[in-house]
């Protein structure tokens, strides 16, 4: 069985803690494919100061050196994909071809950061005075500390640590406790590419304990966060007291607006995929289906029809579309929305109970549920599940379907289904998402392009693409006089 370690300093060392972790599979809780102690707060210290005295060093390393590094952790993890991808599966139970997305994602990111370490270019700009002009450079922050939740353990940690090292900072990487193995992959990939001691650290501990040590450090300079808006929110509150950086991507509500003149065959299918994919644990998952009313009973008919026909099972399986939720506590979360679902008075259309039968009772699987006529006061229709449940909320026209879209606290993705040029472009002016989708699912991303939510979802810089810089790099202006003369006047 896999024991995991804490990295500190360029070195694996085992915890000191008497607190003792698990690492299950979900699609068979029987098997424990590893064990780790939860680091101490004085092991979490020690991350930060081996990460605080790296700096320096990795600092001065010109940024296309510290891309080097990056690319070749890129090649390290195209050669183990199909490795990571099974480590993956196992710990967070998602499918093999889910995870190997997810791989490829990561890759993807790996080589962007990578290129973009030869693009860390400032601005020259003309001075309202002759013989004088302005510069800009990007400067790194410090340490850095990236705090990452369980649903996307390779993608989310990648998307953070390779900005944040091609800019130049040194990093505290403190996983969810959840997905230790691929946490521990990831930073010996990082280890074989060459990064040098104090870099890269791994801290394997609890949120509230080494996490709390962690984010409230007073040399780490910045946070970047991913995770559910109740930690999230508190963790901004104590890092900003600070005057430290902190960017949170957290929860999502995620609408899809279907008209009566959309091609249902596309509509149905794609909010399936939004909706049942990775168990309905994507922070993009489509969690609202608002649709017309003229063709409501007919999408209710087709999509449940598609949600009964979703092949549930051990991700490992190929022929798996669905795998379990991540652990007991998801699964017991989950299980208690169908429960309020059904007391609030929506219409349960399908599933609304764990899933049995086949070995199915070995794991945390839930049957896709499809809940009608969900109204806007709803718990089902304002909190986030984070699991394979879809709310359909009917509504006269496209003014209300707006309307509902629009009415929740989140504000992460979104879709619409018809072939209306107007009424497209309308909607993508007036929802309230970061990031929307025109006829394909509320899911998806690529390496290239910004990433992240508005409202109650997001705080901060976007995430990857051409903003994937931004939060981990502090601009510096410059100005120059070359008159080699006093300066008569004043400028304000
Ligand atoms: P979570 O419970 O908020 O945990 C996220 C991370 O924060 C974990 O590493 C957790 O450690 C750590 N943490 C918890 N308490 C902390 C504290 N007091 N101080 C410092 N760190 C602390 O979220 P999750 O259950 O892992 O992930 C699911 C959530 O992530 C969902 O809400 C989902 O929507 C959101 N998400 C958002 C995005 C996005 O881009 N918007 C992407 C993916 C997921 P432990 O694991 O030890 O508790
Ligand atoms: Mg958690």
């Amino acid at each position: 069985m896999n024991n995991y370690r804490n990295f500190i300093g360029g070195k694996w060392i085992e915890s000191t803690s008497a607190k003792t972790v698990n690492n299950i599979n979900p699609a068979n809780t029987a098997e424990v494919i590893g064990t780790n102690r939860q680091a101490t707060r004085e092991e979490a210290r020690a991350a930060v100061e081996a990460a605080s005295e790296a700096f320096h060093e990795w600092r001065r390393t010109p940024a296309p050196a510290r891309g080097k590094i990056v690319a070749r952790a890129a090649r390290l993890m195209e050669a183990a994909k199909e490795e990571l991808a099974t480590i993956l599966t196992l710990e967070e139970g998602k499918t093999i071809s889910e995870s190997r997305g997810e791989l490829q994602r990561s890759i993807n990111v790996a080589e962007f950061c990578a290129g973009e370490s030869r693009r860390m270019n400032g601005e020259t700009i003309f001075s309202e005075l002759p013989s004088n002009f302005v510069y800009t450079i990007k400067q790194p922050l410090g340490v850095v500390a990236c705090v990452t939740p369980w649903n996307f353990p390779v993608a989310i940690p990648t998307w953070k640590i390779a900005p944040a090292l091609v800019a130049g900072n040194t990093v505290v990487f403190k996983p969810a406790t959840l997905t230790p193995a691929t946490a521990v992959r990831i930073v010996e990939i990082f280890e074989e590419a060459g990064i040098p001691a104090g870099v890269l650290n791994l801290v394997l501990g609890s949120g509230s304990d080494a996490g709390d040590e962690i984010i409230n450090h007073a040399a780490v300079k910045a946070v970047s966060f991913t995770g559910s808006n109740p930690v999230g929110i508190r963790l901004y509150e104590q890092v900003s007291r600070r005057g430290a950086k902190c960017q949170c991507e957290m929860g999502g509500k995620n609408p899809v607006v279907i008209l009566e003149d959309c091609d249902m065959d596309l509509a149905v299918e794609n909010t399936a995929q939004g909706a049942f994919g990775s168990s309905g644990q994507r922070c993009t998952a489509t969690s609202r289906a608002v649709v017309v009313a003229k063709i409501a009973d007919e999408f209710v008919e087709r999509i449940s029809t598609r949600a009964q026909s979703m092949r549930i099972g051990d991700g490992m399986d190929p022929q798996t579309e669905m795998g379990p939720s991540v652990d007991e506590g998801q699964f017991k979360t989950v299980l208690e929305y169908l429960n309020i679902g059904r007391e609030d008075g929506a219409t349960l259309v399908c599933g609304g109970e764990r899933a049995t039968g086949n070995g199915l009772d070995k794991g945390y699987f839930v049957r896709p549920t499809v809940f009608d006529h969900v109204t806007p006061d709803m718990r089902i229709a304002r909190e986030e599940i984070f699991g394979p449940v879809l709310s359909v909320m009917r509504v006269k026209d496209f003014d209300e379907a707006m309307q509902v879209a629009n009415d929740t606290e989140f504000g992460l993705s979104s879709s619409i289904f018809t072939n209306d040029a107007a009424r497209i472009f309308r909607f993508v002016d007036e929802i309230e998402t970061g990031m929307t989708h025109v006829n394909s699912p509320t899911t998806g991303g690529e390496a290239h392009i910004p990433f992240g939510g508005i409202k109650g979802t997001g705080i901060g810089d976007r995430e990857q693409g051409s903003t994937a810089l931004d939060f981990y790099t502090e601009l510096k202006v410059v100005y120059v006089d070359y008159t080699g003369r006093k300066r008569e006047g004043n400028l304000y």
